[in-house]
């Protein structure tokens, strides 16, 4: 390990401070929980969702669960108190959802969560965002995360980091075909230049966690894709 990295996250434990994960079932978030879990980074770890996950690994066994009805969230505002750090990889898609549930999970649920998160004294939020988010952006997909990513930057956090990757390379456990043959389609584009328009979740989970425990730069900071590959290490281009 780069013996700066290695000093960063030792001077990072010493602190002590817990953290949450919004979206832990998906796949950013179950990987980067599981990278939380196994680097011993935080001293108390969160999971806040509308259901309980099956850990069975020993390694799962200090996380606390917070399950929460996503409609209701203002009822959870205790869940989000105490969290130094919180990380958001929520998110679902118009095809399941439809454009209504879509625009509510992506950026209502979100801004909500992010309101309770720094109510509750959360100094340092990280939201999974996309490539392209843009809030004048004709597309519904990255006009949301542009509107969300304004709306979570004015919430005023301390530290505020914006990740916006590019199409993920993940074994979904859900099927999505459109995704599966984009991937498919691209899969030269990503060999050829890693940092393009693909991007592991691994890559994403460790950005999330290197850029956490380095000193911030400025209190919002936009991680482009090929920033996320950056500061997670070095190009990947294996899905895990
Ligand atoms: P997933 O779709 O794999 O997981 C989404 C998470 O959000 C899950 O934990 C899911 O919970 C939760 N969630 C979804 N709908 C609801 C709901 N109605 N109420 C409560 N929780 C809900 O996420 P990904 O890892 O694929 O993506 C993470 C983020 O990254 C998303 O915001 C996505 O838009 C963005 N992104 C995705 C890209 C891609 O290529 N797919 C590219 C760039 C950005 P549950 O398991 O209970 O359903």
């Amino acid at each position: 390990m780069d013996p700066e990295l290695g000093a960063q996250r030792e001077a990072f434990k010493a602190q002590n401070k817990s953290c949450f994960i919004l979206g832990a079932s998906g796949e950013t978030g179950r990987v980067l929980l599981h990278e939380i879990v196994k680097s011993g980074l935080f001293s108390k770890v969160t999971t806040i969702g509308r259901r309980e996950l099956p850990f069975e690994e020993p390694l799962y066994k200090d996380v606390v669960q917070k399950i929460v009805d996503f409609e209701k969230l203002p009822n959870y505002a205790d869940d989000f108190k105490g969290h130094d750090v919180g990380f958001c990889c929520l998110g679902t898609t118009k095809a399941k959802a439809g454009a209504d549930g879509f625009v509510r999970v992506d950026h209502d649920y979100v801004l909500q969560a992010a309101e309770l998160a720094k109510a509750g004294g959360c100094t340092h939020f990280n939201l999974q965002s996309s490539k392209g988010a843009n809030k004048k952006s004709p597309f519904l997909y990255t006009q949301v995360k542009g509107q969300i990513e304004e709306d979570v930057e004015l919430l005023g956090f301390p530290r505020c980091s914006i990740f916006r990757p590019a199409i993920l390379i993940c074994n979904r456990q859900e099927s999505r075909m459109f995704e599966w043959l984009t991937l498919k389609a691209l899969t030269p584009v990503s060999a050829l230049v890693p940092t393009f328009i693909t991007i592991p979740v691994a890559t994403v989970a460790r950005g999330f966690l290197n850029n956490a425990i380095r000193p911030a730069k400025q209190p919002v900071e936009v991680l482009e894709n090929a920033d996320i590959f950056e500061v997670a290490g070095k190009p990947r281009t294996s899905p895990n």
